[in-house]
């Protein structure tokens, strides 16, 4: 798709600001009510869902040009999609897709993406993780207790984040696949990228070329599963592959194998974990992973200013993210006691790192954090549980600045802290 295929989209943009906030019907206060943290840190119509779309229109009709201001607007932006989440609710426009397609411009132009950006995707080209580490230390975390299964055609894609800086994480995710019996093996100094940092700043041939090159690893070495820890890695796998390349792999996350397993009955959580959790939905694993289907169809005016779509348009509103597995988990670890935040599912608010905003904008990625961090100590929760390991460092990142009381904590930790045996 380009920017010329939203034409129609960026026109209809009637600037209401519903893509700030949460849908009114789902607030519960107004401290807790926006939906895109961009717009509620920089406090101006641009830095939003429409304001974006009105500045992807006057770039599409020629009316502006890309600038260094309207770059820094354009990549302030987490790629969270709440914004279509909250629109769809009114005027069913997808303003986070027309902000990639925006990027994706800017980045054809030569106009983008930030220094910052470039400056990862040069180590992603050079040594396949954004990190800049050697391909050699990706399964340093593996350590000699987890069990490989090198005749298996399940996958553990370890991700970069996970390999690289979220090592822990890694290892339990290993440890409660073995505890499972889920015979599974990695890819190991093999296992390259999946090109998300690449995607979500726009540079989408590039991206692409990561995607072929990942299909074809996974059919040269039999795959036929794949399982990921990361929401990143799920999202790109699970819901942007598709859309690019073929794809005949079935994509699942590890919340979810857990959960199949609780249900089989291969792993018993039996040890008390006392604990009140709240749990952070990540974006790519809620509400951007429902699948992505290009509409072609028209719209209609069937009364004045009153129109539908012919044939209707299928919904991708974000109810059919991964929310319940996770949740599902927590609540069969004996002693753990799950308490919501006020925004969560499709609604939850984003942890601030995604979109490439970690590496550009730290000070905002750090803010985003802290307003998350603050809606779950509101709970009285102790810990904050997620399944992603970026999520997971911005998480750790803002609890640490914040001086606060909560730990942070991977679901597999926790899973396996219920383990007999598991530490
Ligand atoms: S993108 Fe949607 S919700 Fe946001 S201002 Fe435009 S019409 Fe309103
Ligand atoms: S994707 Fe998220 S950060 Fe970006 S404009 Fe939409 S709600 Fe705001």
């Amino acid at each position: 798709m380009t920017l010329g295929d939203f034409e129609e989209m960026m026109d209809s943009c009637v600037r209401c600001s519903k893509c700030k906030f949460i849908p009114q019907i789902q607030i519960k206060s107004k401290r807790f009510s926006h939906i895109c943290p961009s717009i509620e840190y920089y406090n101006f119509h641009a830095y939003s869902g429409g304001g974006r779309m009105i500045m992807a229109n006057a770039l599409h009709r020629g009316r502006i040009e890309f600038t260094p201001e309207m770059l820094e607007v354009l990549y302030s932006c987490t790629n969270c999609g709440g914004c279509e989440i909250s629109c769809k609710w009114v005027y069913d426009l997808e303003p986070n897709e027309v902000i990639h397609e925006l990027r994706v411009a800017a980045v054809e132009s030569g106009a983008g993406p930030l220094p910052k950006h470039k400056k990862y995707i040069d180590l992603v080209d050079r040594n396949q993780n954004p990190y800049g580490e050697p391909s050699e230390k990706r399964p340093a975390w593996l350590e000699d207790d987890i069990e490989l299964d090198e005749n298996s055609s399940t996958i553990f894609f370890v991700g970069c984040t996970a390999a690289y800086r979220r090592e822990e994480i890694a290892k339990s995710t290993a440890r409660v696949l073995n505890a499972g019996g889920e015979k599974f093996r990695i890819l190991g100094t093999d296992e390259v990228c999946c090109g998300s940092p690449v995607y979500r700043v726009g540079d989408k041939t590039k991206a692409i070329e990561i995607m072929k090159r990942n299909i074809e690893l996974f059919r040269e070495r039999g795959v036929e599963r794949i399982v990921t820890s990361c929401a990143g890695c799920f999202n790109m796998l699970k819901t942007e592959y598709p859309r690019y390349v073929e794809h005949e792999f079935e994509v699942v996350h590890i919340s979810q194998l857990l959960e199949t397993m609780l249900s089989e009955g291969r792993i018993k959580p039996t040890r008390e974990v006392p604990m009140k959790v709240t749990y952070h939905d990540p974006c790519h694993l809620g509400r951007m992973s429902e699948p992505y289907e290009p509409y072609e169809g028209e719209k209609i005016e069937i009364l004045s200013q009153v129109y539908m779509w012919d044939p209707p348009k299928p919904e991708r509103r974000g109810a059919g993210g991964v929310y319940d597995a996770p949740r599902n988990v927590l609540k069969q670890i004996p002693g753990v006691e799950l308490i919501e935040m006020e925004r969560i599912r499709e609604y939850s608010y984003c942890c601030g790192a995604g979109g490439g905003v970690k590496s550009a904008f730290p000070a905002f990625a750090l803010w985003t954090g802290g307003e998350r961090v603050q809606e779950a100590e509101a709970t009285g929760a102790e810990g904050i549980v997620s399944v992603c390991p970026f999520c997971s460092t911005n998480i750790r990142d803002a609890l640490k600045s914040r001086e606060s009381k909560m730990e942070y904590y991977d679901l597999t930790e926790l899973v396996l802290l219920s383990l007999e045996g598991g530490d």
